[in-house]
């Protein structure tokens, strides 16, 4: 079974977006008004959850780094056990349901029980982040390509900047979840050859009333970042993009000609391409 559309489904996953209801769509409102049940994730605001009807239930799933407050099979069953009792159903979710949302094991839940659902996009932090901050996440020559990165190793691994790609500058890499690793970013990209001065963005809840942007340099990163409440949503904004320039730097980022970085035609600004092994 496919996602379908919303007549037939049982179930919407819809995207809450950053947390600012003027960012919600018009479907995720629809459906928001309509629903009979709402679960929701910890991330979505109370000004979001002020738009559901009040005879609405509201069931909070909510979910933030080290506080699991429902385990995810929970969840699952929940859904299942919610749909086929014949409620509509909206599975409300933070930015967009399909980034870094655990949609998949929720729809594969949801497919193994037979119950029908569509899915509702919402705009993710990376967006709301780069909107917040009046930059570009492409640049032409610059940035021709953007990663969304989580700085949430799941095995509970050390975070790798290498091996998780963001080394090359001409790569913009939005990273949700960077607290924890935040220092291993640092670390890691420093001896992959970035500047010291090269900047990073650092934008804290997004889109909403009380958003914070600290625009700082690699070799303060994680101080930076530590400084941000607990509480306090961050992504982390890495390359050459959010320099926002369009003009090729005056000076040079001081890295060396061999940069271990597994991309291959990798180049650095200020040097000649650089041959990866
Ligand atoms: N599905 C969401 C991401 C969920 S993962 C989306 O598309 O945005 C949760 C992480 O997203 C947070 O730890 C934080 O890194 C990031 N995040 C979510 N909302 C944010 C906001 N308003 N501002 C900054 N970062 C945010």
């Amino acid at each position: 079974m496919s996602a379908i559309r919303r007549r037939e489904a049982q179930v919407s996953f819809v995207g809450a977006g950053p947390g600012d209801p003027e960012l919600l769509t018009i479907r995720a409102l629809q459906r928001l008004q309509s629903a009979r049940v709402v679960l929701h994730d910890a991330l979505v605001p109370r000004e979001i959850l002020g738009l559901v009807p009040p005879d609405v239930r509201l069931i909070s799933v909510g979910k933030r780094a080290g506080r699991h407050s429902m385990p995810q099979d929970r969840i699952n069953t929940l859904l299942v056990r919610l749909a086929r009792r014949g409620h509509r159903l909206v599975r409300l979710k933070g930015g967009d349901p399909a980034i870094f949302g655990r949609l998949a094991e929720e729809v594969s839940a949801l497919k193994e029980a037979g119950v029908s659902y569509e899915v509702v996009p919402g705009i993710t932090a990376a967006s709301a982040a780069a909107a917040a901050t009046g930059i570009s996440l492409t640049l032409r020559g610059k940035a021709r390509r953007v990663q969304f990165v989580t700085g949430h190793a799941e095995d509970g691994s050390d975070f790798d900047p290498v091996a998780s790609g963001l080394c090359d500058p001409h790569v913009t890499s939005a990273i949700y979840m960077a607290r924890k690793a935040a220092p291993k970013i640092q670390a890691g990209l420093l001896s992959a050859g970035w500047s010291g001065e090269a900047q990073a963005l650092i934008v804290g809840n997004a889109g909403r009333a009380d958003e914070v942007q600290i625009r700082t340099r690699l070799d303060a990163l994680s101080r930076s970042l530590a400084a941000l409440p607990r509480e306090t949503a961050v992504i982390l904004l890495l390359g050459a993009a959010i320099r926002g320039e369009t003009r090729e730097r005056a000076k040079p980022l001081n890295v060396p000609t061999a940069v271990h970085c597994p991309f291959e035609n990798m180049t650095v600004p200020g040097r000649s391409r650089v041959k990866i092994p």
